[in-house]
């Protein structure tokens, strides 16, 4: 892999952690000229000279490493590029649903390139010849408005390791891949996700989830968790997420 980290240590004095930017750019004086104006302006910076180098960075292959990869928060991006340009990039990003926020650069400043390039998902384009300042306004601008939403969409959202409920939307998550629950079954899983570790009666289960007017008996608490199970877990009888607790009930994790 061909990229270049501009580390904190060699930046001491002008490290203020606005955030990481990739810069994908394949002639190198553009590219280096960005790096440097962003790494001064506090940005950490890395590097890629082409689009699947920049996709592996930003975990969008099958190879890419996903325990080492450091978090990139904001995306400088050429459109022409050796192999994958940026307009495909831009899309298989946002297919994969990779929303890193995306600027891209380009020599084109026709209005449909830029409609285009809007329209799969950019962000913000800029034309080249363009100005350090100009550029480092839009990167910052991105960055707070990518900061805003990610804090409004966090106030919702209830996350344990690899699943995520989105109460409003009754959607369910595992690792990106959609879980289809009843009702019930939702109401029972936002209950434990709500207090991970906390156990859970049936008594308890059926007054959160059923009401006070429930009347079958707590038998069907089992029949609901072996159904999440069946939906959530590798090996449901061996549960990873919804534990059984011998004499008390359940728990998550
Ligand atoms: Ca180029």
């Amino acid at each position: 892999m061909d990229s270049l980290e501009l580390s904190p240590q060699t930046q001491p004095s002008l490290r203020v952690g606005l955030g990481r930017v990739l810069v994908v750019e394949d002639e190198e004086l553009i590219r280096e000229t960005v790096a440097l104006g962003l790494a001064e302006d506090g940005f950490d910076i890395v590097v890629a000279e082409d689009g699947l180098t920049a996709l592996d960075m930003l975990g969008g292959t099958s190879v890419s490493s996903r325990t080492n990869r450091p978090e990139i928060n904001l995306v400088v991006l050429d459109l022409m590029l050796p192999g994958m340009n940026g307009l495909d990039l831009c899309r298989l990003l946002r297919h994969q649903g990779i929303d890193v926020p995306i600027l891209v650069l380009s020599a084109k400043g026709t209005e449909t390139d830029r409609v285009v390039g809007l329209e799969i998902g950019a962000d913000d384009y800029l034309t080249k010849p363009f100005g350090m300042r100009e550029l480092v306004a839009r990167c910052r601008a991105l960055l707070r408005r990518q900061q805003g939403k990610s804090k409004a969409e966090k106030g919702s959202i209830l996350q344990f390791e690899d699943i995520a409920l989105y109460p409003q939307e009754c959607r369910v998550f595992l690792k990106d891949e959609e879980i289809n629950l009843s009702p019930k079954e939702f109401r029972i899983l936002e209950m434990f996700m709500g207090q991970p570790r906390r156990v859970w009666s049936r008594d308890q289960i059926i007054d959160q989830v059923w009401g006070h007017d429930f009347m079958g008996d707590n038998k069907t608490v089992d029949v609901h968790i072996r159904w999440i199970r069946e939906k959530l877990e590798v090996d449901p009888s061996h549960p990873r997420y919804l534990k059984t607790v011998r004499g008390f009930g359940y728990r998550l994790g």
